[in-house]
């Protein structure tokens, strides 16, 4: 099959971020919110975003005008979804919402409509369970920020079909991005990996093996990481790092998951980094 029109539902970091390059690569989009407030926002975030392509000489304005034209927005849920061939669902990441949006899609899209999720960390099988079409939910779990970033992990959920996985793939590539097949096992390979080396440094901090500093140090100049785990974590955000880090715990029953109590005191604090103000390091400056 080939997408042509695709429906993003969610228009907070990342649903922003793949309207953009969907728009960007001459996908027809159509943008879905709960309030028109977010997509106002979303929209402004999307041109800035495109303006800074401009200045770096990726795109030329006249681009980012006829990318912006191709992306629609609307609140109405059934409307925003009904001619599309692809929905990416990135909402808020909540098990229990995100099976409530996908028994939506399932009954307001076309039958051969692909319903994928950008989900970080909840299972693709559990949410394609709730749909009558197992075989064409996938997950695609794009990076942050989307048009930045080159990898989408393609997730095959237990049902997934082939075609529903190279439809996918295809898709990613006319992105200009480079698909990755993992299976679905809690946080997929990006998670499962990076979580776990994260809470480790949060365990040195609270061990006093080093301050966060010199960790970051450690990872950034000994490792070539671009960032240290501390800093990433500040910018994913500590209650989105700890709500993984749970998922991995719980999913795979492993005692070597479980979260660091410094981690979780530090999100009960309310101190979850960059969009707090405060987490590792000061940001109120
Ligand atoms: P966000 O909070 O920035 O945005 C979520 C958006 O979804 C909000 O604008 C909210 O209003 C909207 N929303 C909530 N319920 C809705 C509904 N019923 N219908 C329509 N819109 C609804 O969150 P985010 O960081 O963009 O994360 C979205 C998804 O992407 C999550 O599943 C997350 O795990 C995943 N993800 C996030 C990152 C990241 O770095 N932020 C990276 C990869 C994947």
């Amino acid at each position: 099959m080939d997408v042509r029109r695709v429906a993003v539902i969610g228009a907070g970091t990342m649903g922003n971020g793949i309207a953009h390059v969907f728009a960007q690569y001459g996908f027809g989009v159509t943008l879905n919110d709960l309030d028109v407030k977010f997509l106002e926002r979303a929209l402004a975030t999307i041109r800035q975003n495109f303006e800074r392509q401009v200045k770096k000489g990726n795109v030329t304005a006249a681009q980012v005008e006829q990318s912006l034209a191709r992306i629609r927005t609307l609140t109405d849920l059934p409307a925003a979804v009904e001619n599309a061939d692809l929905v990416v669902e990135a909402v808020t990441e909540d098990e229990e919402a995100k099976k409530g949006i996908f028994r939506q899609l399932d009954a307001s899209t076309k039958p051969h409509t692909i319903i994928a999720s950008n989900t970080s960390s909840i299972s693709i099988t559990t949410l394609a369970a709730v749909t009558k079409r197992p075989d064409r939910v996938i997950g695609m779990h794009f990076m942050n920020p989307v048009p930045l970033m080159k990898l989408v992990e393609i997730v095959k959920g237990y049902a997934t079909s082939n075609e529903t996985y190279l439809t996918v793939k295809s898709t990613a590539e006319q992105l200009s991005k480079v698909p990755v097949e993992v299976s679905d096992y809690p946080g997929f390979v990006s998670n499962r990996i990076l979580i776990p080396m994260i809470n480790e440094a949060i365990y040195c901090v609270m061990e006093g093996v080093a301050k966060p500093e010199a960790i970051d140090t450690v990872m950034k100049l000994g490792m070539n990481h671009p960032m240290g785990p501390l800093q990433l974590a500040d910018f994913i955000g500590l209650d989105v790092v700890l709500a993984i880090a749970e998922v991995l715990h719980r999913g795979l029953g492993d005692q070597k998951y479980r979260p660091c109590p410094l981690l979780k005191k530090m999100v009960a604090a309310g101190h979850l980094g960059r969009k707090s103000g405060k987490g590792f390091y000061d940001y109120s400056s």
